[in-house]
Protein backbone atom coordinates (compact mmCIF):
# COMPACT_ATOMS: atom_id res chain seq x y z
CA UNK A 1 0.00 0.00 0.00
CA UNK A 2 1.36 3.45 -1.12
CA UNK A 3 0.07 6.60 0.25
CA UNK A 4 -3.24 6.71 1.48
CA UNK A 5 -6.08 7.29 -1.68
CA UNK A 6 -7.81 10.04 0.16
CA UNK A 7 -4.91 11.69 1.23
CA UNK A 8 -3.09 11.64 -1.84
CA UNK A 9 -6.48 13.15 -3.31
CA UNK A 10 -5.93 16.15 -1.17
CA UNK A 11 -2.45 16.46 -1.62
CA UNK A 12 -2.54 19.63 -4.08
CA UNK A 13 -4.89 21.31 -1.07
CA UNK A 14 -2.38 20.29 0.85
CA UNK A 15 0.48 22.39 -0.40
CA UNK A 16 -1.27 25.20 -0.87
CA UNK A 17 -1.93 25.76 2.63
CA UNK A 18 2.14 24.79 3.23
CA UNK A 19 3.10 27.52 0.48
CA UNK A 20 0.89 29.98 2.26
CA UNK A 21 2.65 29.46 5.45
CA UNK A 22 5.54 29.40 4.07
CA UNK A 23 5.39 33.20 3.15
CA UNK A 24 3.70 34.12 6.49
CA UNK A 25 6.62 32.90 8.85
CA UNK A 26 7.39 33.75 12.55
CA UNK A 27 9.58 32.58 14.80
CA UNK A 28 9.78 31.77 18.66
CA UNK A 29 6.46 32.09 20.62
CA UNK A 30 5.29 34.51 17.78
CA UNK A 31 3.73 31.67 15.17
CA UNK A 32 -0.21 34.07 15.13
CA UNK A 33 -0.19 33.36 11.27
CA UNK A 34 -0.01 29.75 11.82
CA UNK A 35 -1.65 29.47 14.65
CA UNK A 36 -5.07 31.02 13.48
CA UNK A 37 -4.24 29.11 10.13
CA UNK A 38 -4.30 25.66 11.84
CA UNK A 39 -7.09 26.84 13.89
CA UNK A 40 -9.04 27.30 11.29
CA UNK A 41 -8.38 24.46 9.50
CA UNK A 42 -9.59 22.55 12.70
CA UNK A 43 -12.64 24.60 13.21
CA UNK A 44 -13.83 24.30 9.16
CA UNK A 45 -13.18 19.95 9.75
CA UNK A 46 -14.84 20.21 12.97
CA UNK A 47 -11.88 18.89 15.45
CA UNK A 48 -12.15 20.31 18.78
CA UNK A 49 -8.69 22.06 19.99
CA UNK A 50 -7.12 23.85 22.71
CA UNK A 51 -5.29 26.72 22.11
CA UNK A 52 -2.94 29.16 23.95
CA UNK A 53 -0.71 26.26 25.13
CA UNK A 54 2.73 28.04 25.21
CA UNK A 55 1.38 30.57 23.60
CA UNK A 56 0.71 29.98 20.17
CA UNK A 57 0.77 26.11 20.46
CA UNK A 58 -2.28 24.19 19.58
CA UNK A 59 -3.57 20.71 20.72
CA UNK A 60 -6.37 19.29 18.72
CA UNK A 61 -8.35 15.86 19.66
CA UNK A 62 -9.91 13.58 17.23
CA UNK A 63 -12.17 10.21 18.72
CA UNK A 64 -11.91 7.48 16.98
CA UNK A 65 -15.47 5.68 15.60
CA UNK A 66 -14.95 4.10 18.84
CA UNK A 67 -12.70 4.84 21.86
CA UNK A 68 -13.34 2.43 24.41
CA UNK A 69 -9.87 0.98 23.67
CA UNK A 70 -8.97 3.83 25.85
CA UNK A 71 -5.71 4.20 23.63
CA UNK A 72 -4.34 7.41 22.73
CA UNK A 73 -1.56 8.70 20.25
CA UNK A 74 0.32 11.86 19.81
CA UNK A 75 1.67 13.28 16.38
CA UNK A 76 3.25 16.45 16.68
CA UNK A 77 4.53 19.61 14.19
CA UNK A 78 6.29 22.39 14.97
CA UNK A 79 5.17 25.66 13.36
CA UNK A 80 8.16 28.02 13.85
CA UNK A 81 10.32 29.60 11.39
CA UNK A 82 13.98 31.38 11.37
CA UNK A 83 15.66 34.56 11.69
CA UNK A 84 17.08 33.97 7.75
CA UNK A 85 16.89 36.13 4.86
CA UNK A 86 15.19 33.95 1.97
CA UNK A 87 16.76 33.29 -1.62
CA UNK A 88 14.90 30.51 -2.66
CA UNK A 89 13.56 32.76 -5.23
CA UNK A 90 10.46 30.26 -5.21
CA UNK A 91 7.12 32.43 -6.14
CA UNK A 92 5.75 31.69 -2.89
CA UNK A 93 8.63 33.05 -1.07
CA UNK A 94 8.64 34.68 2.77
CA UNK A 95 6.75 38.40 2.92
CA UNK A 96 8.38 38.70 6.61
CA UNK A 97 11.63 40.27 5.45
CA UNK A 98 14.54 38.67 7.62
CA UNK A 99 12.25 35.55 8.76
CA UNK A 100 11.85 32.14 6.52
CA UNK A 101 10.70 28.71 6.56
CA UNK A 102 13.87 27.21 6.10
CA UNK A 103 13.55 23.98 7.71
CA UNK A 104 10.29 23.25 7.11
CA UNK A 105 8.14 23.30 9.93
CA UNK A 106 5.70 25.15 6.83
CA UNK A 107 5.57 21.75 6.02
CA UNK A 108 5.48 19.41 9.36
CA UNK A 109 2.44 21.57 9.95
CA UNK A 110 0.53 20.82 6.42
CA UNK A 111 1.56 16.94 7.42
CA UNK A 112 -0.47 17.00 10.42
CA UNK A 113 -3.07 19.16 8.81
CA UNK A 114 -3.76 17.01 6.36
CA UNK A 115 -3.58 13.77 8.59
CA UNK A 116 -6.08 15.52 10.97
CA UNK A 117 -8.31 15.90 7.26
CA UNK A 118 -8.10 11.80 6.88
CA UNK A 119 -8.49 11.22 10.21
CA UNK A 120 -11.64 13.02 10.74
CA UNK A 121 -13.22 12.24 7.58
CA UNK A 122 -12.35 8.59 8.21
CA UNK A 123 -12.37 7.91 11.82
CA UNK A 124 -11.06 4.34 11.19
CA UNK A 125 -9.86 3.57 14.46
CA UNK A 126 -10.95 3.14 18.10
CA UNK A 127 -9.32 5.35 20.71
CA UNK A 128 -7.87 9.34 20.45
CA UNK A 129 -5.47 11.18 18.35
CA UNK A 130 -3.87 14.17 20.22
CA UNK A 131 -2.44 16.55 17.09
CA UNK A 132 0.41 18.68 18.84
CA UNK A 133 0.86 21.79 17.06
CA UNK A 134 3.89 23.36 18.67
CA UNK A 135 5.65 26.90 19.16
CA UNK A 136 9.51 27.83 19.22
CA UNK A 137 11.52 24.13 18.00
CA UNK A 138 14.03 26.67 16.87
CA UNK A 139 16.01 27.41 19.88
CA UNK A 140 12.64 27.88 22.30
CA UNK A 141 12.31 24.79 23.61
CA UNK A 142 8.44 24.99 22.95
CA UNK A 143 8.32 20.96 23.55
CA UNK A 144 9.00 21.78 27.14
CA UNK A 145 6.91 24.96 27.57
CA UNK A 146 3.84 22.61 26.50
CA UNK A 147 5.03 19.94 28.71
CA UNK A 148 4.90 22.30 31.16
CA UNK A 149 1.80 23.67 30.68
CA UNK A 150 0.24 20.51 30.90
CA UNK A 151 0.13 18.51 27.77
CA UNK A 152 0.33 15.36 28.77
CA UNK A 153 -1.78 15.78 31.95
CA UNK A 154 -4.94 17.16 30.06
CA UNK A 155 -3.90 15.32 26.78
CA UNK A 156 -2.75 12.12 27.39
CA UNK A 157 -0.70 9.80 25.06
CA UNK A 158 0.63 5.94 25.50
CA UNK A 159 3.31 7.16 22.56
CA UNK A 160 3.99 10.32 20.66
CA UNK A 161 5.30 10.55 16.97
CA UNK A 162 7.17 13.19 14.65
CA UNK A 163 9.01 13.49 11.67
CA UNK A 164 11.43 15.80 9.96
CA UNK A 165 11.79 16.27 6.39
CA UNK A 166 15.16 15.23 5.41
CA UNK A 167 17.05 17.16 2.44
CA UNK A 168 20.23 15.17 2.77
CA UNK A 169 17.99 11.64 1.66
CA UNK A 170 15.79 11.38 -1.47
CA UNK A 171 12.20 11.74 -1.53
CA UNK A 172 10.44 8.34 -0.88
CA UNK A 173 13.37 7.03 1.48
CA UNK A 174 12.27 6.88 5.45
CA UNK A 175 15.07 6.64 7.90
CA UNK A 176 14.87 5.85 11.78
CA UNK A 177 17.02 4.52 14.24
CA UNK A 178 15.86 2.42 17.86
CA UNK A 179 17.94 4.82 20.96
CA UNK A 180 19.32 8.30 20.00
CA UNK A 181 18.95 9.60 17.03
CA UNK A 182 19.48 13.39 17.45
CA UNK A 183 21.44 14.85 20.14
CA UNK A 184 21.47 17.02 23.22
CA UNK A 185 22.46 20.60 22.39
CA UNK A 186 23.30 22.92 25.44
CA UNK A 187 25.10 26.39 25.40
CA UNK A 188 28.12 27.62 27.54
CA UNK A 189 29.68 30.69 28.11
CA UNK A 190 33.03 30.65 29.59
CA UNK A 191 34.43 34.45 31.32
CA UNK A 192 38.28 34.38 31.71
CA UNK A 193 39.21 37.48 34.46
CA UNK A 194 42.69 38.39 34.07
CA UNK A 195 44.67 41.85 34.86
CA UNK A 196 45.56 43.82 31.83
CA UNK A 197 48.26 45.93 31.23
CA UNK A 198 51.27 47.03 28.75
CA UNK A 199 52.14 43.78 26.36
CA UNK A 200 55.78 44.14 27.09
CA UNK A 201 55.23 43.69 30.14
CA UNK A 202 53.53 40.97 31.20
CA UNK A 203 54.92 39.61 33.87
CA UNK A 204 52.98 42.81 35.48
CA UNK A 205 49.65 41.34 33.95
CA UNK A 206 48.02 38.42 34.97
CA UNK A 207 47.05 37.16 31.26
CA UNK A 208 43.29 35.89 30.12
CA UNK A 209 44.57 34.73 26.13
CA UNK A 210 46.89 32.61 27.81
CA UNK A 211 44.68 31.06 30.29
CA UNK A 212 41.62 30.99 27.48
CA UNK A 213 43.75 29.11 25.16
CA UNK A 214 44.76 26.90 27.62
CA UNK A 215 41.07 26.22 28.27
CA UNK A 216 39.94 25.65 24.81
CA UNK A 217 42.90 22.83 24.58
CA UNK A 218 41.71 21.20 27.73
CA UNK A 219 38.17 21.14 27.03
CA UNK A 220 38.76 18.45 23.84
CA UNK A 221 40.03 16.28 26.23
CA UNK A 222 36.85 15.94 27.65
CA UNK A 223 35.45 13.68 24.64
CA UNK A 224 38.86 12.36 23.93
CA UNK A 225 39.62 11.16 27.47
CA UNK A 226 37.04 11.13 29.76
CA UNK A 227 33.69 10.10 27.91
CA UNK A 228 34.06 6.23 26.72
CA UNK A 229 35.29 5.91 22.88
CA UNK A 230 32.21 4.00 22.39
CA UNK A 231 29.82 6.90 23.26
CA UNK A 232 29.69 10.10 21.57
CA UNK A 233 29.95 14.43 22.58
CA UNK A 234 30.93 17.17 21.08
CA UNK A 235 32.56 20.12 22.58
CA UNK A 236 33.24 22.99 20.27
CA UNK A 237 34.32 26.59 21.16
CA UNK A 238 32.50 28.45 18.46
CA UNK A 239 33.40 32.25 19.53
CA UNK A 240 36.69 33.61 21.39
CA UNK A 241 36.99 37.25 22.17
CA UNK A 242 39.72 39.16 24.26
CA UNK A 243 42.11 41.86 24.01
CA UNK A 244 41.74 45.61 23.04
CA UNK A 245 42.46 45.96 19.57
CA UNK A 246 45.96 47.17 20.47
CA UNK A 247 48.50 44.68 19.72
CA UNK A 248 50.51 46.22 22.40
CA UNK A 249 48.27 45.92 25.31
CA UNK A 250 47.03 42.63 27.71
CA UNK A 251 43.19 42.95 28.16
CA UNK A 252 41.08 42.56 31.37
CA UNK A 253 39.26 39.31 29.92
CA UNK A 254 38.53 37.00 27.31
CA UNK A 255 35.03 35.52 26.65
CA UNK A 256 34.61 32.76 24.83
CA UNK A 257 31.12 30.28 24.12
CA UNK A 258 29.99 27.24 22.40
CA UNK A 259 28.32 24.20 22.17
CA UNK A 260 28.09 20.58 23.71
CA UNK A 261 26.14 17.28 22.28
CA UNK A 262 25.56 14.03 23.26
CA UNK A 263 23.55 11.06 22.81
CA UNK A 264 22.60 10.31 26.24
CA UNK A 265 21.51 12.15 29.37
CA UNK A 266 24.49 11.07 31.59
CA UNK A 267 26.84 11.78 28.85
CA UNK A 268 25.37 15.48 28.57
CA UNK A 269 25.56 15.63 32.35
CA UNK A 270 29.09 14.26 33.15
CA UNK A 271 30.02 16.80 29.70
CA UNK A 272 29.09 20.25 31.25
CA UNK A 273 30.67 19.08 34.42
CA UNK A 274 33.99 18.42 33.26
CA UNK A 275 33.49 22.02 31.05
CA UNK A 276 32.99 24.04 34.52
CA UNK A 277 35.80 21.76 35.84
CA UNK A 278 38.51 22.30 33.63
CA UNK A 279 37.59 25.70 33.17
CA UNK A 280 37.76 26.69 36.50
CA UNK A 281 40.86 24.84 37.77
CA UNK A 282 42.95 25.52 34.23
CA UNK A 283 41.56 29.39 34.94
CA UNK A 284 42.85 28.94 38.66
CA UNK A 285 46.35 27.47 37.60
CA UNK A 286 47.21 30.16 35.10
CA UNK A 287 45.85 32.80 37.97
CA UNK A 288 42.94 34.30 36.33
CA UNK A 289 39.73 33.08 37.05
CA UNK A 290 37.07 31.66 34.82
CA UNK A 291 33.20 32.40 35.22
CA UNK A 292 31.06 29.50 33.92
CA UNK A 293 27.95 29.88 32.58
CA UNK A 294 25.38 26.89 31.20
CA UNK A 295 22.53 28.59 29.31
CA UNK A 296 19.32 27.26 30.43
CA UNK A 297 17.01 25.61 28.12
CA UNK A 298 19.09 23.35 26.66
CA UNK A 299 17.82 20.07 24.65
CA UNK A 300 17.70 16.72 25.77
CA UNK A 301 18.92 13.70 23.30
CA UNK A 302 15.90 12.50 21.35
CA UNK A 303 15.97 9.10 22.17
CA UNK A 304 13.72 6.81 20.60
CA UNK A 305 11.92 4.14 22.23
CA UNK A 306 12.47 0.60 21.06
CA UNK A 307 8.69 -0.17 20.50
CA UNK A 308 8.28 3.30 19.22
CA UNK A 309 10.69 2.37 16.05
CA UNK A 310 8.81 -1.07 15.80
CA UNK A 311 5.51 0.92 15.32
CA UNK A 312 6.98 3.82 13.39
CA UNK A 313 8.71 1.07 10.89
CA UNK A 314 5.67 -1.31 10.05
CA UNK A 315 3.76 2.32 9.43
CA UNK A 316 6.33 3.50 7.37
CA UNK A 317 6.86 -0.17 5.19
CA UNK A 318 3.17 -0.05 4.21
CA UNK A 319 3.54 3.80 3.25
CA UNK A 320 6.57 3.94 1.21
CA UNK A 321 7.63 0.28 0.50
CA UNK A 322 10.22 -1.66 2.31
CA UNK A 323 12.98 -1.24 0.59
CA UNK A 324 12.95 2.16 1.23
CA UNK A 325 12.55 2.16 5.05
CA UNK A 326 15.85 2.09 6.83
CA UNK A 327 15.84 1.14 10.28
CA UNK A 328 19.63 1.40 11.46
CA UNK A 329 19.76 5.23 10.51
CA UNK A 330 23.06 6.67 11.45
CA UNK A 331 22.01 9.30 14.05
CA UNK A 332 23.45 13.50 13.55
CA UNK A 333 24.38 15.47 16.47
CA UNK A 334 22.08 18.06 15.25
CA UNK A 335 19.44 18.63 17.99
CA UNK A 336 15.39 18.83 18.43
CA UNK A 337 13.27 19.60 21.43
CA UNK A 338 11.08 16.31 19.92
CA UNK A 339 13.50 15.04 22.61
CA UNK A 340 11.31 16.53 25.57
CA UNK A 341 8.46 14.61 24.42
CA UNK A 342 10.55 11.33 24.12
CA UNK A 343 11.69 11.55 27.55
CA UNK A 344 8.17 11.32 28.86
CA UNK A 345 6.77 9.41 26.69
CA UNK A 346 7.68 6.46 24.58
CA UNK A 347 7.95 6.59 20.74
CA UNK A 348 9.68 8.00 17.63
CA UNK A 349 10.89 10.41 15.45
CA UNK A 350 12.03 9.80 11.82
CA UNK A 351 13.47 11.60 8.77
CA UNK A 352 11.53 11.41 5.57
CA UNK A 353 13.36 12.31 2.75
CA UNK A 354 13.12 15.15 0.27
CA UNK A 355 16.20 15.26 -1.83
CA UNK A 356 15.76 15.11 -5.26
CA UNK A 357 19.17 13.97 -6.68
CA UNK A 358 18.13 14.05 -10.42
CA UNK A 359 17.38 17.77 -10.41
CA UNK A 360 20.97 19.22 -9.03
CA UNK A 361 18.96 22.96 -8.61
CA UNK A 362 15.61 21.93 -6.44
CA UNK A 363 16.03 23.44 -3.58
CA UNK A 364 14.71 20.64 -1.80
CA UNK A 365 17.96 19.84 -2.22
CA UNK A 366 19.66 22.31 0.10
CA UNK A 367 20.35 21.56 3.45
CA UNK A 368 17.95 22.54 6.55
CA UNK A 369 18.63 26.56 7.79
CA UNK A 370 19.93 26.94 4.02
CA UNK A 371 18.41 30.70 2.42
CA UNK A 372 18.25 28.85 -0.53
CA UNK A 373 16.16 25.87 1.21
CA UNK A 374 12.44 24.73 0.12
CA UNK A 375 10.20 21.84 1.75
CA UNK A 376 9.40 19.49 -0.63
CA UNK A 377 5.33 19.30 -1.02
CA UNK A 378 5.60 15.68 -2.50
CA UNK A 379 6.63 14.81 1.39
CA UNK A 380 3.23 16.07 2.39
CA UNK A 381 1.12 12.54 1.40
CA UNK A 382 4.17 10.04 2.69
CA UNK A 383 4.21 11.76 6.05
CA UNK A 384 0.73 12.20 6.43
CA UNK A 385 -0.05 8.54 5.68
CA UNK A 386 2.77 7.80 7.78
CA UNK A 387 0.86 9.41 10.75
CA UNK A 388 -2.40 8.13 9.73
CA UNK A 389 -1.10 4.12 9.11
CA UNK A 390 0.34 4.97 12.69
CA UNK A 391 -3.37 5.71 13.92
CA UNK A 392 -5.39 2.68 12.43
CA UNK A 393 -2.89 0.22 12.91
CA UNK A 394 -1.99 0.95 16.87
CA UNK A 395 -5.95 1.54 17.44
CA UNK A 396 -7.37 -1.01 15.10
CA UNK A 397 -11.64 -0.35 14.80
CA UNK A 398 -12.04 -4.58 14.67
CA UNK A 399 -10.25 -5.26 17.39
ZN1 LIG B 1 15.81 23.81 12.18
ZN1 LIG C 1 13.41 21.71 12.11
Amino acid sequence: MPVINSIADHKDEAAGWRQELHQNPQTSFEEEFASTFVKKKLTEWGIPFKDGIAVTGIVATIEGQKTDSGKAIGLRADMDALDIIEDSGVPYASKNPGKMHACGHDGHTSTLLSAAKYLSENRNFNGKVHLIFQPAEEGGGGAYKMIEEGLFKDFPCDYVFGYHNWPYMPLGKVAMRKGPILASADEFEIVIKGKGGHAAMPHQTVDPVVAAAQIVLALQSIVSRNVSPVDQGVVTVANFRGGTGAHNIIGEKVVMNGTVRAFRQETREFILKRVREIAENTAKAFMTEATVHIVPGGYAPTINSEDGVDMAAAAAIKVAGEQNVMTDAEPTMGAEDFGAYLMEKPGAFILIGQGMPDDEKSPHNYGLHSPYYDFNDEVLPIGASYFATLVEDYMPLDK
